[in-house]
C-alpha cells in the first residue's frame, strides 16, 4: 500500500490490536463502465451486533445513500481522494448503501532510489482495464474489521472480472456480462479485476488453477497452470491446506508483481519472463499463506515479506546450491543501501518502497527467519511455521505470534531472540583473532577468539565455523557468542587447511573486507558520490551521459556531477562514477590492469574479448579504498536505456551490453578476495569444495515438488529489466 494511504489508514485505526475484529458480510451488485471510467454499486452490509456507530472509507464523490434497513450515514471529511463516513445502524438487519460515480484513477511513478522507479495507482476503472481494492475506495471499507463477500458484477460483454475466492460464474445477459465471486473466509479487502481477458483452467488437487491473459497464448498459460498446481501441492505440504478455492495468474495493463488473496496480479513483460517462474511466482503464491490468509498486523511490523521471500526466493535458490550466494547478496544489500540514518528495526517495516526498506523488510527479515531455523533445526522450523499457520489463519498476526508458534514447536524461550532482531537495528560486525594450531597425540587443537567489533551492544549469535583438513574432510562447530568476545577450542585428528567464519552467510551480519567484492549497488546504494562527465566525447554521447546523470542524481541529493576539465583529481572519500571511454580519469581505474584496456574500448573478462562500436559496459573496481565505476559506450543510443537498466543490476561488478535498447551480453560478480574470517594453515590455497547444506523439505521425506518448473529453461538471474524488483505493495505486499 502506499505510504500516503497508510498513514491515514493508521490514523483511522484507534484500536487495531490483536483483538478479534469484526467480521462484516458485503453482498455487492456492481455494475462497471470502462469507457466511462464509472461504476455504479449497492452494498448489503451484515453488520455485526453491539456497537453503535461504524467508521468506513470510499472513495471521493460517489455519493452514498441509504437504500435499505434503518441507518444514519454522514461524512466525516476527506483527505486526497477518498471520504470517510460514519454509519449508525438504528436497528438490526442489513444495510443496502447505493453510490455511483467516476474512479479513473491514474497511473502513478514512484521513484525508488537512483534510476529506480515503479508505476502505481490507487484503482483505475479505464477500457484498458480494472484494478480495484480497499485503497481505492470501490466498496465501504470498514478499516479496521474483515469482510467476507458475494460479488456481482455486470461487465461489456466480452470482459470478465476476478476477485479473490471462488468463482467465475459468468452470465450473458442482454446488457453484457454478470461475472459473480464469492468468499465466506474472513478477508482484509476485497479486489476487483476486470479486462477483456482469454481464460484457461485446470482442476488441481488443491484447488484450480486458473490463468487470465490479455491475448490468446496456450502454451505460456499451460506453463503457469502447471505451475500452480505444483506450488499449491509443495507449500500445502510445508505449511498446511491452500486457503482458497483457486489460484490465478491475472495479466495486468502495467508492469506489478503483486500478490492478491488467491491471484496474483502481474505485468505483461514480467509474467514472459522465464526465470519468474521460478522467483516472483512462488513468492506470490505462497503470499496465500502469508499475508493474505494470515493477516498482517503492521502496528507491529510486516513478517511476511521476509517470511515469503525466504521461503521462495531463498528456497528455490537453496534447491539449486546458491543458498549461500543468496545470502551473502543480501547481505550485501543491506551493507550498500541501509546507510547510518536509514537503518530501522523489523517491528517498523510497512513495505518496500526503495531499495533501503528492501534490504530491512525482506533481506534482514529472511536472515532472521534462516538464523532460527539454523538454531532450531529443520523439523521444529517446519513445525513452527505449521502451528502459526494453523493458529492464525483468517487472523492478524505478528512477530509475537510467530514467537509464540515456534516456541511451542521447539520447546526454546525465544523472547530475546526475537527482541534482538525484530527490535533493534545494526548488525554485528565479527572477528577472529589469535587462532593457534597445536600438535597433540590425538590430532590438533585449534584455538582461537570470536568477537563482535561493532559499536553497538553485542548480539546473541551462534556462530558457524568451518575447517577444511588437508584429508579433504570438513569438521563444522557452532560456537556460542552472546557477549563481546569468546574463545573455542576445536580437536582435529589431522592437519587442518583452511578455518573459516560463517563461510556460507549463516549469520545477519555486515560483511568483512573481501567478502563482498565491488558491485554496481555500492554506488547505486550510496548516500552521497560524484559522477564525472567527460569532456572529450562527441557532442551526441556527452549530451547522453549528462541526461542519464541528471537521471540518476535528481532524487539523490548527496550525489554532485561534474565535468572531467572541473577536477584536478578524482576525491577519495567518496564512491565516483565516471562516465565514458575518452574520461580523463578513466586510467584511474586500470592502476590494478585487470582486462579493461580505455584505449581500445576493450574488455577481456571471463575468456571473453568484449570491444566493437555496439558495446556499453558497465563496471565497478575498488580503487584506493572507494568504489570506482565506469559507463562507456560509443553508442549514444544506448544510454537511456543503460539509465534506465543498470540500477536494476545492483549485484553485478561487471555487466556488458549490446545494441541500442541495449540487450546484456555479460554479467557477473568479481571473485571474492581474502578476508579476516579465514585463516591458512599452509602456503597453497586451493580452491575448497563447497559445504552445501540441504534445502528446506516440505517434509522430512521429500517429493521434490515444481520438477516441472525446474525444466523449464530460466536465466540464472534474480533482477534484470526494469521489471522483477521482488514484489510490490498491496494490501498484502508483493
Ligand atoms: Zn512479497
Amino acid at each position: 500500500m502506499s505510504l500516503r494511504w497508510l498513514v491515514l489508514t493508521l490514523l483511522l485505526m484507534t484500536s487495531m490490536g490483536l483483538q478479534a475484529q469484526p467480521l462484516i458480510g458485503h453482498d455487492i451488485e456492481a455494475r462497471l463502465t470502462p469507457a466511462q471510467g464509472t461504476l455504479a454499486v449497492r452494498d448489503t452490509l451484515s453488520l455485526p451486533a453491539g456497537q453503535d456507530e461504524w467508521t468506513f472509507v470510499l472513495h471521493q464523490g460517489l455519493n452514498p445513500q441509504v437504500l435499505a434497513g434503518d441507518a444514519h450515514l454522514e461524512t466525516l471529511g476527506s483527505r486526497d481522494d477518498s471520504e470517510v463516513f460514519r454509519l449508525r445502524p438504528q436497528g438490526s438487519g442489513p444495510i443496502t448503501l447505493g453510490y455511483s460515480g467516476p474512479l479513473q484513477g491514474e497511473l502513478q511513478t514512484a521513484a525508488e532510489g537512483m534510476g529506480r522507479s515503479r508505476q502505481w495507482t490507487r484503482g483505475i476503472i479505464s477500457p484498458d482495464g480494472v484494478v480495484l481494492d480497499g485503497n481505492s475506495g470501490w466498496y465501504p471499507h470498514f478499516t479496521d474489521s474483515l469482510q467476507h463477500f458475494s460479488l456481482q458484477v455486470m461487465l461489456p460483454a466480452d470482459w470478465t472480472a476476478i476477485a479473490q475466492g471462488a468463482g467465475p460464474n459468468r452470465l450473458a445477459t442482454t446488457e453484457g456480462t454478470r461475472v459473480s465471486w464469492h468468499e465466506d473466509q474472513p478477508q482484509d479487502d476485497i479486489y476487483l479485476i476486470a479486462a477483456p481477458f482469454v481464460t484457461y483452467t485446470q482442476p488441481t488437487a488443491r484447488g484450480e488453477a486458473q490463468v487470465y491473459l490479455r491475448n490468446p497464448e496456450p502454451e505460456l498459460a499451460q506453463r503457469y497452470l502447471d505451475a500452480t498446481a505444483d506450488y499449491l501441492a509443495f507449500y500445502s505440504d510445508l505449511i498446511g491446506p491452500y486457503p482458497y478455492a483457486k489460484f490465478a495468474l491475472v495479466e495486468n495493463f502495467w508492469e506489478t508483481g503483486y500478490g492478491m488473496p488467491s491471484f496474483t496480479l502481474l505485468g505483461s513483460q514480467v509474467l514472459r519472463l522465464p526465470f519468474i517462474l521460478k522467483s516472483s511466482y512462488p513468492h506470490e503464491i505462497l503470499h496465500n499463506w502469508w499475508g493474505n490468509s494470515v493477516f498482517i498486523d503492521y502496528e507491529t511490523g510486516n513478517w511476511s515479506e521476509g517470511l515469503t521471500a525466504y521461503l521462495a526466493d531463498h528456497l528455490f535458490k537453496e534447491r539449486e546450491g546458491q543458498g549461500a550466494a543468496y545470502r551473502r547478496d543480501s547481505l550485501q544489500a543491506y551493507a550498500d543501501y541501509v546507510g547510518a540514518g536509514e537503518d530501522f528495526p523489523l517491528t517498523t517495516f510497512q513495505g518496500r518502497h526503495g531499495s533501503a526498506s528492501q534490504a530491512i523488510g525482506y533481506g534482514k527479515s529472511l536472515m532472521l527467519f534462516h538464523m532460527l531455523r539454523r538454531d532450531l533445526g529443520d523439523a521444529a522450523f517446519r513445525a513452527g511455521l505449521q502451528a502459526f499457520y494453523r493458529e492464525n489463519r483468517f487472523r492478524t498476526a505478528g512477530f509475537d505470534q510467530l514467537r509464540i508458534a515456534f516456541e511451542q514447536a521447539s520447546g526454546r524461550d525465544l523472547k530475546g531472540y526475537f527482541e534482538t532482531w525484530t527490535q533493534r537495528v545494526g548488525a554485528p560486525d565479527l572477528a577472529l583473532t589469535e587462532v593457534t594450531l597445536e600438535p597433540v597425540a590425538s590430532g590438533f587443537q585449534l584455538r582461537g577468539r570470536l568477537e563482535q567489533t561493532q559499536p553497538e551492544a553485542p548480539f546473541p549469535l551462534t556462530v558457524p565455523l568451518l575447517v577444511h583438513l588437508k584429508d579433504g574432510s570438513q569438521i563444522q562447530e557452532r560456537i556460542s557468542l552472546d557477549g563481546r568476545a569468546t574463545e573455542f577450542l576445536i580437536e582435529l585428528p589431522t592437519p587442518p587447511l583452511r578455518l573459516a567464519l560463517d563461510p556460507d552467510f549463516d549469520l545477519f551480519r555486515r560483511l568483512a573486507p573481501g567478502e563482498n567484492p565491488p558491485s554496481l549497488s555500492r554506488l547505486l546504494g550510496a548516500a552521497r558520490g560524484l559522477i564525472v562527465l567527460p569532456t572529450a566525447e562527441t557532442e551526441a554521447l556527452a549530451t547522453g551521459y549528462r541526461q542519464l546523470a541528471e537521471s540518476w542524481t535528481k532524487d539523490a541529493p548527496g550525489w554532485e556531477v561534474v565535468k572531467d576539465e572541473a577536477l584536478d583529481r578524482l576525491p577519495e572519500d567518496r564512491p565516483v562514477w565516471l562516465l565514458g571511454w575518452r574520461n580523463r580519469f578513466v586510467t584511474a581505474l586500470t592502476a590494478q590492469p585487470f582486462g579493461l584496456d580505455p584505449e581500445s574500448h576493450r574488455l577481456e573478462l571471463s575468456g571473453e574479448n568484449l570491444a566493437g562500436d555496439d558495446l556499453s559496459l558497465a563496471l565497478v573496481r575498488e580503487v584506493a579504498g572507494r568504489p570506482l565505476g565506469l559507463i562507456a559506450t560509443l553508442n549514444p543510443a544506448a544510454l537511456p536505456g543503460l539509465a534506465r537498466k543498470l540500477p536494476h543490476y545492483g549485484k553485478y561488478g561487471y555487466l556488458a551490453f549490446t545494441g541500442s535498447e541495449p540487450s546484456n551480453r555479460l554479467k557477473g560478480q568479481w571473485p571474492a578476495g581474502e578476508s579476516r574470517l579465514q585463516v591458512w594453515f599452509t602456503a597453497e590455497r586451493p580452491a575448497l569444495a563447497p559445504v552445501v547444506a540441504p534445502a528446506l523439505a516440505a517434509r522430512t521425506t521429500e517429493a521434490q515438488p515444481a520438477d516441472r518448473v525446474s525444466g523449464t529453461p530460466s536465466a540464472p538471474v534474480f533482477v534484470t529489466s526494469p521489471v522483477a524488483a521482488p514484489l510490490s505493495p498491496t494490501a498484502a505486499g508483493e
